[in-house]
C-alpha cells in the first residue's frame, strides 16, 4: 500500500537515494535532511500509513521496538549524551510529511535545542485535571 506522490513511499522503496542505516522489510530507517543534531534519524514504515490513528498495532509496537534498539546502538556509536524519540501527528503538532515516521534524535551536552524540544507548562485546577481525568480512565 503506498501513494503516488508521497516523498516518503518513495524513499522507502529506495526509488529516491537516502543516508540509510537501517532497512528490513517493514521499515526504512534514514537521516534526516534537516537534522536537529549529528545523526537525526528517522524511522519510516514501508506501507503508507498517513499516521499513527492509521497505523495498524502490530507495526506500531514493531516501530517502537526499532526505535529502542536504534537508540541503544545510536548511543554507543555516537557517544551523545541523551536521546529524544519523537512523533507528530498532524499539522497542529508540527507533521509536515504525512506519512508515519518516528524521529530518533540524539542529544548532546550544549547542542543548543534544549529550548526547541519543550513546552510551556498550563497550570489547571484539580478540578480540571479531575475531569480530564474521568473524561479519559478507561
Ligand atoms: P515531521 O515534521 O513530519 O514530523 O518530520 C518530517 C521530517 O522529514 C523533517 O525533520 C524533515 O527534515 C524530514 N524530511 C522531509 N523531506 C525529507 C527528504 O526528502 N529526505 C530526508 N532525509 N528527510 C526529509
Ligand atoms: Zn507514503
Amino acid at each position: 500500500m503506498r501513494e503516488s506522490d508521497c516523498i516518503f513511499c518513495k524513499i522507502a522503496a529506495g526509488e529516491i537515494p537516502s543516508k540509510t542505516i537501517y532497512e528490513d522489510e517493514k521499515f526504512r530507517v534514514i537521516l534526516d535532511i534537516n537534522p536537529a543534531t549529528k545523526g537525526h534519524a528517522l524511522v519510516i514504515v514501508k506501507e503508507h500509513y498517513e499516521n499513527i490513528y492509521e497505523l495498524p498495532e502490530d507495526i506500531a509496537a514493531a516501530a517502537m521496538v526499532l526505535a529502542k534498539r536504534l537508540a541503544k546502538h545510536m548511543t554507543e556509536i555516537l557517544k551523545c549524551d541523551g536521546f529524544n524519540i519523537i512523533q507528530n501527528n498532524g499539522k497542529t503538532a508540527g507533521q509536515t510529511v504525512f506519512h508515519f515516521h518516528v524521529h530518533l534524535i540524539p542529544r548532546y551536552e550544549g547542542d543548543g535545542n534544549q529550548e526547541k524540544m519543550c513546552w510551556d507548562h498550563l497550570e489547571l485546577s484539580q478540578e480540571e485535571l479531575d475531569d480530564i481525568c474521568q473524561k479519559l480512565f478507561q
